[in-house]
């Protein structure tokens, strides 16, 4: 079966009624370029850049940052690289910034609440950015948006660093895309309104089913609730899709669940465009898509919307794909 995924290296994803969709690889360092060329993928849907500042006792530079964000821009050749910014808190800590102890660290001081609040962190790397944004086909993607009114500050801050730049008669690219990723709650249910501010949406599901199912994404004892395929999240995913597409945007995943065999055929037929996942799951979702139809799994996932439970829709998708 290995055998069979390796000829896929330089296909593209069409589904077998010809539709395209894009597979990307998810990525944390330039390092990991090596495997996703390896697999074929067609751009990278999430840098997570929160590497740059772990393990270490003190915040990147602006020019380490340049630097890192430049190869791997170049690396991709002209192939799309949404990197998102700095997603620290949570699970990622960063010692040497002293953050106070939380009662609960995932619904606190995180991400771009912190990156709006400690705005020296968040300019540097938004400078870094825009430099090497000349090196290739670079999307920037804000984490952990809650509010518009955040993602508004969050762009005015870019835009100001922009112009920044040009003042000092630093070239950046002509048109950066500028989305959100999808990972709470809020979001998901007002995505009719953000639709018309962002360029794209990357749904968050790693994060989004703990805050819909109120299921710590780490503590085994509650895993029970972290479903992928309860009808509850499927919805939520399908308002996002529905809400970009109104406005003529696109939509992508890059949490676990875009790699995921189950969810693919639902979410293919959710009418999602771009699937991110770790560089190793490409082929053999390329493999999975090129086998099937989209008109049969729009009904699919028209049918698994109608569902109560987790138990149901997975019985459903197997029903349909395992001919
Ligand atoms: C997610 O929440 O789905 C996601 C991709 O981000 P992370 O896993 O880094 O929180
Ligand atoms: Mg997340």
């Amino acid at each position: 079966q290995k055998a069979e995924w390796a000829k896929l290296v330089n296909e593209k994803t069409v589904t077998a009624d010809g539709i395209h969709v894009e597979l990307a690889a998810n990525i944390g360092t330039p390092k990991d370029l090596k495997g996703v060329r390896e697999n074929g993928g067609e751009g990278i849907g999430l840098y997570r850049t929160e590497f740059l500042y772990m393990d270490r006792d003190q915040l990147p530079t602006e020019e380490e940052q340049y630097e890192s964000y430049k190869a791997v821009l170049e690396g991709m050749e002209g192939k799309p690289v949404v990197v998102r910014t700095l997603d620290i808190g949570g699970d990622k800590e960063l010692p040497y910034l002293n953050l106070p102890k939380e009662m609960n660290p995932f619904l606190g001081y995180r991400a771009i609440r912190l990156c709006l609040d400690e705005q020296d962190i968040f300019r540097t790397q938004l400078r870094a950015l825009l430099r090497a944004s000349i090196h290739g086909n670079l999307k920037i993607m804000f984490p952990m948006i809650a509010t518009l009114a955040e993602f508004r500050e969050a762009k005015a801050i870019l835009e100001e660093e922009k112009q920044g730049l040009a003042a000092k008669g630093i070239k950046v690219a002509e048109s950066i895309e500028l989305g959100i990723m999808v990972e709470i709650p809020s979001t998901a249910v007002l995505a009719d309104q953000f639709a018309k501010e962002v360029d794209f949406f990357s749904i968050g599901t790693n994060d989004l089913i703990q805050y819909t199912m109120a299921a710590d994404r780490m503590n085994q004892q509650v895993s029970y609730l972290y479903q992928p395929y309860n009808p509850a999240i499927l919805r939520l995913v399908k308002m996002v899709i529905d809400a970009a597409h109104k406005e003529g945007k696109w939509a992508g995943m890059c949490g676990e669940m875009a790699g995921d065999e189950t969810a693919i055929p639902v979410l293919l037929g959710l009418g999602l465009d771009e699937f991110s996942m770790s560089a190793s799951s490409v082929l053999k979702a390329r493999s999975l898509i090129r086998n099937l139809n989209k008109a049969d799994m729009e009904s699919l996932a028209e049918k698994v919307l109608e569902m109560g439970t987790s138990e149901e829709v997975v019985e459903a998708v197997n029903a349909a794909t395992l001919s």
